[in-house]
C-alpha cells in the first residue's frame, strides 16, 4: 500500500494531555470495576446466611412444636448465622470508614496493644501453644484502636488455621528505625500464588474453612488498610501444610 495516512501535526504537549486523561480514564475504569464487584461480593455474602436463617425460621415453624431437637438445633444455627452477619456487617463499616476516619496521633505502646489483642482473644481451650517475645518501650505515633485491630485480626487468623497441637508465636521488635510486629503459626499455610491476593477483600484460600470458624474473608483487606494509616507496610511468608507468618513494619517513634 503506497498511500499512508498523514500524521496529524500535533503538538507534544497536547498528545501528552491525551495520554494523561486517558490513563486517568482507566484508573476510574478499573476503580469502577472494583467498586462494582466489592458490591457484589457484599450482597453475596449477606444473602448467605439470610438464606440460611429463612431456612431455619421454617424449619421451627413446621416441626419446632413437636421436636424440641429441631428447635434447639435452629436456634443455634440462627445464633451463629446471626453472629456472622454482625460482624460481616461490622467489618464493612470498618472499610467503609479506613478512608475517611480521623487519625489519633498519639504515641502508642506497641507491645502493651498486642498484648490487649491477644488477651482478648486467646482461651486455653484451643489447645495450641503460645509464645509471646514483647519488648517494652517500643513506640509508633498513631491510633492504638486501629492497631489493636490489626493484632486481633492477625492473632485471631493465626488462630483459626492453626490446628490442635500447633503453636503460635507474636513478637515485637525493633529493626532499624521500624517497629516490627510478627505472628507466626504452625497452621495450615498459604500456596505461593495466594499470598498476594490474600490481602485483596473477599479473597479466601479455602472459603469452607474460613466460613466455618466464623471468617468473613475481609480481616486482612482491613489489616492493610489500618497499617497504611498507620504508615507501615504488612507482608505473609508461607508454606503449605508448615505454617505463615505474617509481619507489620511500622515508623518508630523516637521522641521522648
Ligand atoms: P478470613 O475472614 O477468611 O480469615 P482474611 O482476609 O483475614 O479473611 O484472610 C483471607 C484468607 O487468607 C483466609 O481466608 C485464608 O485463606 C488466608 N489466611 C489468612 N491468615 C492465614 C493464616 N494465618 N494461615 C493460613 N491462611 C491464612
Amino acid at each position: 500500500v503506497k498511500e499512508r495516512i498523514p500524521v496529524p501535526a500535533i503538538p507534544k504537549e497536547l498528545k501528552d494531555l491525551a495520554q494523561t486523561i486517558n490513563d486517568l480514564l482507566d484508573q476510574l475504569q478499573a476503580q469502577f470495576e472494583r467498586e462494582k464487584s466489592f458490591v457484589s461480593n457484599a450482597s453475596h455474602e449477606l444473602r448467605t446466611p439470610l438464606t440460611a436463617f429463612r431456612g431455619h425460621v421454617q424449619m421451627m415453624k413446621r416441626w419446632g412444636k413437636q421436636n424440641p431437637e429441631v428447635l434447639e438445633q435452629s436456634i443455634q444455627a440462627l445464633d451463629q448465622e446471626s453472629r456472622r452477619m454482625q460482624r460481616l456487617t461490622t467489618q464493612l463499616l470498618t472499610l467503609a470508614r479506613t478512608g475517611n476516619i480521623q487519625m489519633k496521633k498519639d504515641k502508642v505502646n506497641v507491645s502493651h496493644t498486642v498484648q490487649d489483642a491477644i488477651r482478648q482473644l486467646w482461651r486455653r481451650d484451643l489447645k495450641i501453644s503460645l509464645k509471646e517475645i514483647l519488648n517494652p518501650h517500643m513506640y509508633v505515633l498513631g491510633d492504638e484502636e486501629q492497631l489493636r485491630q490489626v493484632a486481633v485480626i492477625l492473632f485471631e487468623n493465626a488462630i483459626r488455621y492453626t490446628n490442635a497441637g500447633g503453636s503460635i508465636e507474636v513478637r515485637v521488635f525493633k529493626v532499624n528505625n521500624e517497629i516490627c510486629i510478627t505472628v507466626a503459626d504452625s497452621g495450615i499455610g498459604i500456596p505461593f500464588e495466594d499470598q498476594d491476593k490474600i490481602f485483596d477483600r473477599f479473597y479466601r484460600v479455602d472459603k469452607a474453612r474460613s466460613r466455618d470458624t466464623g471468617g468473613t474473608g475481609l480481616g486482612l483487606s482491613i489489616a492493610k488498610e489500618l497499617v497504611k494509616n498507620l504508615h507501615g507496610r504488612i507482608s505473609v511468608t508461607s508454606k503449605p501444610g508448615e505454617g505463615s507468618i505474617f509481619s507489620v513494619y511500622l515508623p518508630v517513634y523516637s521522641k521522648q
